[in-house]
């Protein structure tokens, strides 16, 4: 597998709009958007920084992952995501050699990516994304 870059990193928040004065207004970063995955229960905020992305996650229902991730841990990093050749292949890959997956297969992420997740039992605590955009 090769991993490409650093897509984006995944920040937890209870609310986009309140945090648009750190990203936008202290930190003068562009906010290219927002778009609502359904299936995930999350409106996600690009704010796009030189060859990655911040990407702010806001739950948009109470039993959503990002809702239980709050109430857990509270706001910050949630995940980090790679962007890799072949996501697939990836996968398969990582499978074959013991690594526990929570997306055995891709699912549709944000801006029509490719998305799967590893297990953070399996990556030292850190919940890693691995996502193949076109
Ligand atoms: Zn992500």
């Amino acid at each position: 597998m090769k991993v490409l870059k650093i897509d984006h990193i995944g920040i937890a928040v209870k609310s986009i709009d309140a945090t648009g004065q750190l990203y936008n207004g202290l930190l003068g970063l562009q906010h290219a958007g927002n778009e609502t995955v359904a299936e995930q229960k999350v409106t996600t905020a690009f704010f796009p920084v030189g060859d990655t992305e911040v990407e702010l996650l806001e739950s948009t229902a109470p039993d959503g992952p990002i809702a239980k991730y709050l109430e857990k841990k509270g706001e910050g990093v949630q995940h980090i995501a790679f962007r890799v050749e072949n996501i697939e292949e990836a996968l398969a890959e990582l499978k074959s050699k013991g690594v526990q997956l929570i997306d055995e297969k891709p699912r549709r992420g944000a801006g029509g990516a490719k998305i799967a997740f590893l297990h953070p039992k399996s990556t030292f605590g850190v919940l890693i994304e691995l996502c193949e955009r076109e």
